[in-house]
């Protein structure tokens, strides 16, 4: 069925390699089943499927549940992989019974349906190889259309947000993730800054939701939108001054304590011992020694990162407005809207540390580096919302959300000509 939806231009490219995948879908994932599927599996007569479909499936019964998580597929306990995966790595469900059998989940991923009043809003996770490829490595940047575009009618919807009856501030939603978006693509700046500027601004939004002055944060993206075209005010950005050890600190903590959390997948596991490596960790050894990985950052930072990363930052800004478009940033859905800032902030400096360690480690950079390191740091790190909320209340706990603390996190150090 065609509809009218608003997308990234690299949904148009977008097309599933299937058994030339270098990853899957379904590795390392918790499967939610949606009821409806779940009851056409339990009919399903078939020489071969229908075992494995009694075996593979468990019925999810705690607070979890509902109609769209009703079950889940008992995945691999050496793989981690779906249980209809054959050895090409292909869906026995799509194969042998058609794309119509499968659950919701999977017909809809890698795409990310959000619902913005009427409109419909389609992009996708980074975590497929592919669409990592098509969104990151585009230098022009990632532009939005609206169009008409077939859309399968069993694609769940990840979020809905109602602007024109706001219980919060969402009838902002529009110019705020525009204004958000354009800064981030403001290529006279460097990423580092923009996301600073991006913080300044969503921080003075933020004061006026918590004064009740709506009514003057129009008037507030006019405002800075002068002053991001004014050099006076940008340079001043460039004069933050950037801590190495708090960013080395706190970063190294946030990954120690994902990775308490346990990590299966062989993919990010390459990422992160490479990492670790190119910082000179050594990952049976409890303690860290935090002056020498402090050396080892800078060295690969000015040798390898830098180098690259100078010459190819439209990587870094693609990854950045593909997660504000995908993720309905900012977050509207209370009248918290910086808590979302935190998170990208988060992401972005947990990310930059993999970069540069694998820098190291490789001596040097390449794109297929850094889109393999996106792609599973989407899969590991982004996808998991435990994570990824367990850090934004850390770093409230330790008083680390606030905005100066957020731009010696994310501030890149500068290098001479
Ligand atoms: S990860 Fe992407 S390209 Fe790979 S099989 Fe899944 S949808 Fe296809």
């Amino acid at each position: 069925m065609k509809k009218q939806v608003l997308m990234p231009l690299y949904m148009k490219s977008f097309a599933c390699i299937g058994s030339d995948c270098e990853d899957t879908c379904c590795a390392g994932w918790g499967i939610s089943i949606d009821k409806k599927t779940y009851k056409k599996y339990k009919n399903v007569k078939h020489p071969t499927l229908t075992n494995l479909l009694n075996k593979g499936i468990k019925r999810i019964k705690d607070e979890r549940a509902s109609d769209s998580t009703y079950a889940s597929f008992k995945l691999n306990k050496q793989s981690y992989a779906c249980p209809m995966l054959d050895e090409n790595k292909l869906c026995r469900i799509q194969l042998n019974l058609g794309e119509n059998m499968l659950c919701s989940t999977c017909t809809t991923y890698p795409r990310v349906i959000n619902k913005v009043d009427n409109v419909m809003e389609l992009s996708a996770k980074l975590s497929c190889p592919e669409v990592s490829r098509l969104a990151l490595l585009n230098p022009n940047g990632i532009e939005f259309e609206e169009l008409e575009y077939e859309v399968n009618p069993d694609w769940g919807c990840r979020s809905r947000l109602n602007t024109l009856q706001p219980r919060f501030a969402e009838q902002l939603f529009w110019e705020l993730r525009m204004f958000s978006i354009e800064i981030i693509q403001n290529r006279n700046l460097k990423i580092s800054d923009r996301l600073i500027f991006l913080g300044i601004f969503i921080n003075k939004v933020q004061q006026n939701i918590d004064n009740n002055q709506l009514e003057s944060i129009l008037s507030l993206v006019e405002e800075y939108r002068t002053k991001m075209n004014h050099p006076d005010y940008m340079r001043s950005l460039e004069q933050i001054s950037v801590s190495t050890s708090f960013q080395v600190r706190s970063i190294i903590e946030m990954i120690q304590i994902r990775n308490q959390m346990g990590i299966i997948n062989e993919r990010y596991l390459k990422c992160l011992n490479e990492m670790l490596q190119g910082l000179g960790i050594d990952s049976e050894q409890g303690d860290v020694d935090l002056k020498r990985i402090e050396t080892e950052y800078l060295n690969n930072y000015q040798n390898y990162y830098y180098p690259f990363i100078e010459q190819h930052e439209y990587i870094l800004e693609n990854y950045v407005v593909n997660y504000i478009y995908e993720t309905l940033f900012p977050d509207m859905s209370s009248n918290k809207i910086f808590e979302s800032y935190i998170q990208i902030c988060i992401l972005f400096s947990v990310l930059k540390i993999h970069m540069i360690g694998i820098s190291g480690y490789h001596k040097g950079l390449t794109p297929e580096h850094v889109v393999f390191v996106i792609q599973n740091f989407s899969r590991v790190i982004e996808h998991n919302l435990q994570y990824v909320n367990r850090m934004t209340k850390l770093f409230e706990e330790n008083g680390y959300n606030t905005l100066a603390h957020l731009a010696t996190l994310v501030k890149d150090k500068r290098m001479q000509p």
